[in-house]
C-alpha cells in the first residue's frame, strides 16, 4: 500500500472527513483491521484565510508547497490537497515535489462523466466558483459548469467560512443551498458539484434537489484507488 500525504486543515472540519473516508474505504476493500498509511500536515487555517483575503496567492502557494515538500521528505508516495479552493495554487505545489498531486477537479470530473452527465452546477467558495481555475479544468474534461448568481455566491461564501468551517450547521443555511440548487436545476444542471470540502456537512443526496457530486468523498476515494494501485 502506498502512503498518502494529506495537506489538511482547510478547514479541519473537512480534513476529519478525509481521514475517516480514506480509512473506512481501505478497510472496506482490504477487510480485517486494515487501515490507510497516512502522513498529514495540518496547516493553521487562519493564515490561509488571511492570505486569501489579501489576495496573496503567491504566499499561499509558497506555504502549501513547503507543506508538500515536508510530506514528501517524510515518506508520502502521493499527495492530496484537502480543499478545492487552494487548488488554485496546485501548479506551484506540483513544481515543489516529485510525487503526484491527485487533483480534486480530476477526481470529481471522472465521477460526473461516469454518470454520463455533461452539465452540472458548481457550489464552492467565491474563488472556486468565479476565478476560472476550477471551471476551466472541468471544461477541459468535457464538463460544463453553471454557477450561482453573484449574490448567491456571496451568501454561500459567507456560510462556508463563518459557519461550516467552524462547525456551525444551521437550518436556514441548508435552505439557502437547497434554493440555489433548485435554481441551478431550472438553468439546466443535471447534477451539482459540492465543490467545497465542507458543503457535504449540510448538503447531501437526501436533501438536494439534484444528484450530488461530493468532492470530499470523490477525492478521498481517488486517493484510496491510487494507494492500492500496483
Ligand atoms: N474547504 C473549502 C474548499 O474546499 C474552503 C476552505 C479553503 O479556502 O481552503 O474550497
Amino acid at each position: 500500500m502506498k502512503t498518502i500525504g494529506i495537506i489538511g486543515g482547510m478547514s479541519p472540519e473537512s480534513t476529519v472527513l478525509y481521514y475517516q473516508t480514506i480509512n473506512r474505504e481501505i478497510n472496506h476493500r482490504l477487510g480485517g483491521n486494515a487501515s490507510a498509511e497516512i502522513i498529514m500536515h495540518s496547516v493553521n487555517f487562519a493564515e490561509i484565510v488571511q492570505l486569501q483575503k489579501n489576495n496573496d496567492w503567491a504566499a499561499a502557494a509558497h506555504l502549501l508547497a513547503h507543506s508538500a515538500a515536508k510530506l514528501e521528505t517524510a515518506g508520502a508516495d502521493l499527495l492530496l490537497l484537502a480543499t478545492n479552493t487552494m487548488h488554485k495554487v496546485a501548479p506551484a505545489i506540483e513544481r515543489a515535489v516529485r510525487i503526484p498531486l491527485l487533483h480534486i477537479v480530476d477526481a470529481t470530473a471522472a465521477a460526473i462523466k461516469q454518470q454520463g452527465l455533461h452539465t452540472v452546477g458548481l457550489l464552492g467558495t467565491r474563488f472556486t466558483m468565479s476565478d476560472g481555475f476550477y471551471t476551466e479544468r472541468m471544461a477541459a474534461q468535457g464538463v460544463r459548469t453553471i454557477v450561482p448568481s453573484a449574490a448567491e455566491q456571496d451568501e454561500i461564501h459567507r456560510i462556508i467560512f463563518d459557519e461550516l468551517c467552524v462547525n456551525k450547521i444551521q437550518a436556514a443555511s441548508a435552505h439557502h443551498f437547497q434554493n440555489v440548487i433548485g435554481s441551478l436545476k431550472t438553468q439546466g444542471a443535471q447534477g451539482v458539484i459540492l465543490g467545497c470540502t465542507e458543503i457535504c456537512l449540510i448538503v447531501n443526496a437526501q436533501n438536494s434537489p439534484l444528484p450530488v457530486f461530493d468532492s470530499t468523498a470523490l477525492h478521498a476515494q481517488a486517493a484510496v484507488n491510487a494507494a492500492l494501485a500496483q
